[in-house]
């Protein structure tokens, strides 16, 4: 079987020892004689694998006690609308604040006004969404249910390599944060999140599952107007059961999050992460061919785009990258140049074959 290197930011590569494993089990899980998409979720077996899963989520995540994991469906886009809803229907006005950081977090403001008052603490656009202001100059509202941010930008491949501190700042709300293309690829600051949230599709598994993390005590302020089946309280009491849940995304989570296990966990992820992400900053830093804008400290190491300086030359680049094994290196339409995700399933030789052809084009473009 011939498996390229796919560097594509979502639906993305999924280790292949996992699709095998899923693949040998299709039809039978453990000896069942069913397979996992047609078993009933309130049945022995798949209680067995949500047990598991959630299990093994808390486990590599180091996920607290005091809050809830929830797997809803409708991805990354549906939660900017079941947040507000979630955390607004306290007396007085709804009102949340964003920091707009690149393509997600706008998208996030614009449909959190359907719900709240919105406010933007911080507007990258001025700088391209190539750079972060300090949080300390956040203009952060004192009465504000919630303030969001993005914190890894998949497509202008922004991140925050730490998380604003909203208590330091003399805020009391939440820090709601937008995950989807970062989690598991290095530690989460617990105690600075109130809720988190991620689409399966990035670094979880296949697209159709939503992870959801609620800390209980922000379960209680939920506006009339949210649905039974996006209520985190609703959810949460129902093991995520309040409706038929995404099964078979949900079992192939737990066999990701089984071998994240066996590689070491998220310290070693980590590490392995960093190292393929400054060997692609290195390679492009050292070469005026290729360019890269954001500021060091929030490039990405998920999500790397880069420009060629000819940019005539792309088609060119996509083509001959196709031809040695590189695949959906293409960045997007808003952006342009190029791509390439480096999520938990590209090993350090897929991105030391990248920056062999990038150098080899290099030389001979
Ligand atoms: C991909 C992505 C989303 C959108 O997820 P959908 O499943 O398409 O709704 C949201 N936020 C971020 C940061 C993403 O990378």
């Amino acid at each position: 079987m011939n498996r390229p290197y796919n560097f594509s930011a979502g639906p993305a590569a999924i280790p292949v020892e996992v699709l095998n494993r899923a693949g040998s089990e299709i039809a039978d899980w453990h000896g069942t004689g069913v397979g996992v998409m047609e078993m009933s979720h309130r049945g022995a077996s798949f209680g067995d694998i949500l047990a598991t899963t959630t299990a093994a989520i808390r486990d590599v995540l180091s996920v607290p006690e005091d809050f809830d994991i929830l797997f809803m469906q409708g991805g990354g886009l549906a939660q900017n609308a079941i947040v507000p809803m979630n955390l607004c229907g306290t007396a007085g006005a709804a009102k949340m604040d964003v920091a707009v950081t690149g393509s997600w977090s706008q998208k996030s403001r614009a449909e959190a006004q359907r719900y709240a008052d919105v406010h933007v603490v911080f507007d990258g656009k001025p700088l391209n969404f190539q750079d972060v202001a300090d949080p300390a100059t956040w203009s952060i509202r004192s009465d504000t249910n919630y303030v969001h941010v993005c914190s890894n930008e998949t497509i202008h491949g922004v991140e925050f390599a730490s998380l604003p501190d909203l208590k330091a700042l003399g805020c009391a709300a939440p820090l709601v944060v937008d995950c989807s293309s970062h989690i598991a690829s290095r530690p989460i600051q617990w105690h600075r999140i109130g809720m988190a949230f991620a689409g399966a599709q990035k670094n979880l598994g296949p697209a159709g599952v939503t992870l959801v993390f609620v800390r209980r005590d922000l379960q209680e302020q939920a506006m009339g107007i949210c649905p039974s089946a996006f209520h985190y309280k609703t959810v949460a009491a129902n093991q995520s059961m309040f409706n038929t849940p995404p099964t078979y995304g949900i079992y192939m989570i737990g066999l990701v999050f089984e071998w994240l296990q066996a590689q070491g966990g998220i310290a070693s992820i980590e590490a392995r992460n960093i190292e393929k992400a400054e060997l692609l900053y290195r390679t492009i830093d050292t070469s005026n061919f290729y360019s890269n804008a954001v500021a060091p400290a929030f490039r990405s190491r998920m999500n790397v785009p880069f420009l060629l300086a000819d940019e005539t030359l792309n088609d060119t680049f996509l083509n001959e990258a196709k031809a040695a094994n590189l695949l959906s290196l293409k960045g997007h339409k808003s952006v342009g140049g190029m791509r390439a995700s480096l999520y938990n399933a590209i090993p350090l030789a897929g991105v030391e074959a990248l920056v062999d052809f990038m150098r080899h084009f290099e030389r001979t473009h």
